[in-house]
């Protein structure tokens, strides 16, 4: 029986601890036609398009398996996080992520174990948001002293460090991670942590048990560290050359493409350009685009097509901020480009 009862004390206790911003993502309950993997995207109101918020019922729902949410660790008004998360999937992920345990309690730092099925979540938590650059530098250091790979650039195995950035970009979100204590949609399957009974209110008696680390403890295990040169993002790419559009030239997606296209039924897919820049869609897949139409396209991971065409390049142009019927009433219609 996987359906839980979640008491109202453990939903505020997860949301103060977990939640450092109120975007999230949703599994979806539909394994992906192609691959069968259940993909995350942003949920967005229905009427009004925005993207949904993180509430203590969205919290409820998740714990009694419901839904599956994913949590977004920076928060972009203050580029802190309120935990810190080092996700590891490989033959071998269990030995590094007891070393990595082992270690950081040798640094005074308590982690919880949040097994998988060949790996799992190793979670650490914080008195108070803390620097997401700074908490980098010191998972991603201690991870280089004890030789544990880090996944990125072109290493693709090794563990995965979030916050997964030092800083967001503004309209950025980062990297989400599967929210604990959830049913993961694919594994049809509740992961718990290791240190307390499979209960909601004994894990979470045990998370709040936890020593939470400090800025203070923090700033003197970083004290005179940068993040290893490998581990910094990408530099960011010159500025690629902004096109102007305006109602005579019309945004055409499969202009700006240059990754593979494969055929799906009606649609044409492939990496989407958007959640390509944050390191996400290794499997290229993401975005759909209509072979009928090219001019109906979209990510499935909830990219909107404002950062789609930010990512190649091609942003829509900024009307003046005034109230857009007012505009098209005293300018008669505007051609929107798509
Ligand atoms: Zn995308």
């Amino acid at each position: 029986m996987l359906r839980l009862r979640a008491p109202a004390t453990v939903v505020a206790d997860y949301f103060r601890l977990f939640v450092n911003r109120r975007a999230y993502t949703l599994q979806s309950n539909r394994p992906h036609a192609e691959n069968g993997r259940h993909y995350y995207y942003r949920p967005k109101d229905k009427k009004t398009g925005q993207g949904l918020s993180l509430t203590l019922d969205t919290i409820r729902r998740h714990l009694e398996g419901e839904i599956t949410i994913g949590l977004y660790s920076i928060n972009p008004a203050t580029q802190c996080s309120k935990w810190m998360a080092i996700d590891a999937d490989y033959w071998d992920a269990l030995t590094d992520l007891l070393k990595l345990s082992f270690y950081l309690r040798q640094d005074g730092v308590e982690s919880a174990l949040e097994k998988s099925h060949r790996g799992g979540h190793l979670w650490i938590f914080m008195a108070e948001p803390l620097p997401a650059r700074d908490c980098r530098i010191y998972i991603c250091g201690l991870a280089l002293r004890l030789g544990i790979p880090v996944k990125g650039g072109k290493r693709r195995e090794g563990i995965e460090v979030f916050p997964k950035h030092d800083a967001l970009k503004p309209g950025r979100y980062g990297n989400a991670i599967r929210g604990p204590l959830g049913i993961h949609r694919g594994a049809a399957q509740r992961f718990w942590f290791d240190g307390a009974d499979e209960d909601l209110e004994k894990q979470m008696c045990y998370l709040n048990s936890l020593p939470k680390m400090t800025g203070d403890q923090l700033a003197g295990l970083i004290a005179g560290k940068a993040n290893p040169p490998q581990f910094l993002p990408p530099e960011p790419k010159a500025e690629p050359e902004m096109r102007r559009h305006t109602g005579g030239s019309e945004f055409r997606i499969l202009e700006h493409i240059h990754t593979k296209l494969r055929t799906v039924g009606h649609n044409n897919i492939t990496r989407c350009p958007s959640c390509a820049e944050e390191g996400h869609d290794r499997s290229a897949d993401n975005l759909s685009i209509s072979i009928e139409d090219p001019r109906k396209y979209i990510c499935w991971a909830g990219c909107t097509r404002d950062m789609i065409r930010a990512a190649v390049g091609c942003p829509r142009p900024v009307l003046p901020d005034c109230d857009l019927n007012e505009q098209m009433a005293t300018n008669g219609i505007i051609k929107w480009p798509s």
